[in-house]
This record gives C-alpha cells, structure tokens and sequence, in this order.
C-alpha cells in the first residue's frame, strides 16, 4: 500500500494527513461522531460525492477563526484588512490553479449547483430568447440538468440533449447536429459523475463557438482530479465545488471570461456587492464582489486556498494518474464477475466505476457494503434521466481520490461478494 508505483505518490504519508481514516465505524449513526459500537475499519469510497480534508485545511480555517476572524470589505480595523487580503487572494489563487485571467474572473458561490443557477438568473433570464435553445447531454448532473430546464421553460426555449453511445461515451455527430445557429449555450460536464467518462471539452466549446453559442463546462469531478486549464479549453463558463477537492463545504466557484461577466446584471442583492446607493437605485462593485452579496464564505475561501496548495504540492498529473490507477484496477476487478454489470467506458475514465450487481437493489448492496465499512454511493447520483437510458433505477458508485488505495478496493469486491451470498 505505500507508494504508488504509477503515479509516484506516497499514499501512505497522504493517508496520515487525513485523521477521519482513521475512525472506525459500525456504532450508532443516529449520534455524529464516534462511539463505543464503532469496531470496523473505515473503507470511503464516496469521493465524488465529498471528499475528506486534511490537517492543512482544517489548521488554515481555524487559523482564521483563531487569529483574524473578521468581515471582509468592510472595516479599517487590522483584521478585517487581513481577513480581506487574505479573501481576495483566494481569488487569486484560484485563478492561477484553472489558467483564468486574474481574480475578475473568479466568483464564489456556494457551490457548483449554486453556479449555474447564478448563470441561469443572469444570463438566461436576460439574454435567452423565445425559440432558441440550450444544447446539453443526456450524461449532466441535476444541477446542470434541471437549471435548464427551469429556464428554457421560463424563457420559452427549448433544451436538446446529445445521445450518449454503449460506451457511455458522448456521440460527438449528435452533438454536431443538435447545435444550430439557434443555439445559444451549449453545457457539458467534463467528468461523468456517473459514467466516469471524460468528455471532449475543448471539442465541445469549440462547436458552441462555431454557431456563435456560449459553452458551460461542469468541472465539478474534473478540477478535483486533473489538470484543468479554462484558456486551454476556451470555456465561457467553468463551475466546480471546493468540497469535492479536499476543501470545505459551503464554497463553490463559477468562472467566467471577463468581458461576459462585465456584461451580465447581478445575481443576488444587497452589501458588498454595491458601489454606490441612493433612495433612487444603485450602481454595482467590479467585478468579481459585484457577484458576491452579504457576507461571503471567507473562512471557506481559506480554506479553498489551502485545499488547492495541497493538491498542488501533491502534483495535479500525480493525482489524475492515480485516478487512473485505482479506476483501472476497480473495473478489471468488478469484470471479473459475470453479475456484475459496469457502466461507462474501459478506457479514459475518471477515478470513480458504477456497477450494479445482479438481483440486487443498490441500496441494498450499499447497505451490506456499509456493514463492511465500504462506504459507496447508492442511488442516481442525481442523474435519473442517464438512469432512465441506462434502463436501470438506479446504480452503486465507487469513487477514489489520492488517499485511497487497491486494498480498499478488495475490501469492497469481498463485501460485494458477501452480498453476492445473501441474496443467493
Ligand atoms: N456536477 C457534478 C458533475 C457533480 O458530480 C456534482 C456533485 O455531485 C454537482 C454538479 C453538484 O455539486 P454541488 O452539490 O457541490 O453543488
């Protein structure tokens, strides 16, 4: 288990700068925290839906909390004006980690679902226009999904969805013929976080582009796993969350090109994000505080900052090898059970496989697993439209990231087998 002999990494020291993998699990759950009924070894494989945080990042937060507490953009006094340098230059720092164009281009959100519905709220209810439409996949997220929905709906637009192929791969001549000159944004995740697969983004902003349409790339399973470089892929608007990425909750990041966030109005209203206010209306702050109402997430936004100096300390190429690594070997593993059915491609994979297993009910099988301490996704990872093609209810996913390692993955194919057993 110590280091990885594909991407180099020392797993073992990484795995000793995340307390929680430690814990044992088994006890009462009705109760936070550890107690006397825990006895089992903890396995986590539920990274895509939030990963754990380790000793950097939690120490940043309290540093914070403990030394420069303070609002932000609004006192003279020494430590809001830390607290402040401390906020903005999340910003940087951010921009620096996806190649954006400097802090402008940066907003903090909640999260990635928070994003599109900031872009939704602006864009969509200003410039989207009866009889055009909204270009997507049959593969997004409900976040993506739904806030489209909603607003084609509202704006009378339509929303058109490329086909996914047996691969679970996106059918790039669909995409092509789906996108016209009524296009106006077209919006794809870069990694399923169902299917696994990683998709053309470069491909697919560059077919928006061609129809004079704007593209909005999901990143949420991307940033956290892989290089990702926004310039590279030319995108309008990028969106990820910093729970997925070794970071807090409650702070996410859309990004945007500059000149289109300029353009947009505001999301939400009130402190911070003005200039000037009279009884008559008012004006608006630069970007990005002009998308950034009340009080923002600043201890989260340390927090981000620390996340991303331990993920590039590790190596972003490191980090997406070991993905691979672990995907790889889940698959081949799951494969070789002729009841097991895997979905999404072979190759080129994110670091996370859905499977399902014969005559058992996902959740079923997520709760046997949860009796061996394999923690796994059971359900549609907020995907039922790509479970309806998949024509299955829904399905188990494992999902790994930098701390996890291939005996964590024995663990889940014998407590698979334990199902395997039950429902015999
Ligand atoms: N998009 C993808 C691909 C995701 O995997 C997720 C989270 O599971 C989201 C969007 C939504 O992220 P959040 O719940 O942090 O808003």
């Amino acid at each position: 288990m110590a280091t990885s002999d594909v991407s180099g990494l020392d797993v073992e020291a990484i795995r000793e700068d995340f307390p929680i993998l430690d814990r044992k699990i088994g006890g009462d759950v009705t109760v936070p925290g550890p107690d006397e009924g825990d006895d089992k070894p903890l396995y986590y494989l539920d990274n895509a839906a939030t990963s754990h945080t380790p000793r950097q990042v939690v120490e940043a937060m309290t540093e914070y909390y403990y030394e420069y507490n303070s609002n932000v953009h609004r006192g003279i006094h020494s430590l809001s004006q830390e607290a402040s340098v401390a906020y903005e230059q999340a910003h940087d720092r951010v921009a620096e980690f996806i190649g954006a164009d400097g802090r402008e281009e940066i907003v903090f959100t909640k999260n990635t679902t928070e994003a599109f519905n900031l872009l939704a709220y602006t864009w969509g209810l200003t410039e989207l226009e009866p009889g055009q439409n909204v270009v997507t996949t049959q593969m997004e997220h409900h976040a993506s999904l739904v806030t489209w929905q909603q607003l084609c709906e509202k704006q009378g637009a339509e929303v058109r969805y490329v086909e996914i192929d047996d691969d679970g791969r996106l059918d790039m001549d669909d995409f092509r013929a789906k996108v016209d000159d009524d296009t106006a944004m077209v919006s794809a995740v870069h990694v399923s976080n169902t299917l696994g697969t990683v998709n053309p983004v470069t491909e697919i902003t560059e077919i928006a582009h061609e129809h004079g349409a704007l593209s909005f790339i999901d990143g949420a399973q991307a940033v956290p796993t892989r290089p990702v470089d926004v310039a590279e892929i030319d995108a309008d608007f990028y969106a990820f969350s910093g729970h997925k990425m070794l970071g807090p909750t409650g702070i996410g990041v859309l990004y945007g090109k500059r000149d289109l966030l300029e353009d947009l109005p505001p999301f939400l209203v009130g402190g911070s994000m003005i200039r000037r206010v009279e009884f008559e209306g008012a004006t608006w702050e630069d970007l990005p505080w002009k998308f950034e109402a009340g009080t923002p997430p600043i201890a989260e936004a340390i927090g981000l900052t620390a996340a991303i100096d331990y993920l590039e300390d590790v190596g972003m190429e490191a980090i997406e090898r070991r993905e691979w690594e672990l995907a790889s070997y889940a698959y081949e593993r799951l494969n070789e059970f002729d009841d097991i059915e895997i979905y999404g491609p072979e190759t080129d994979r994110g670091g996370l496989v859905s499977f399902n297993l014969e005559g058992v009910h996902a959740h079923d099988l997520s709760s046997i697993l949860d009796d061996h301490g394999v923690a796994v996704r059971a359900g549609d990872h907020c995907t039922q439209p790509l479970h309806d093609v998949l024509d299955v209810p829904a399905s188990t996913r494992a999902s790994f990231y930098l701390y996890n390692t291939t005996d964590e993955i024995d663990e889940l194919i014998e407590a698979v087998d334990t199902a395997r057993q039950l429902f015999a």
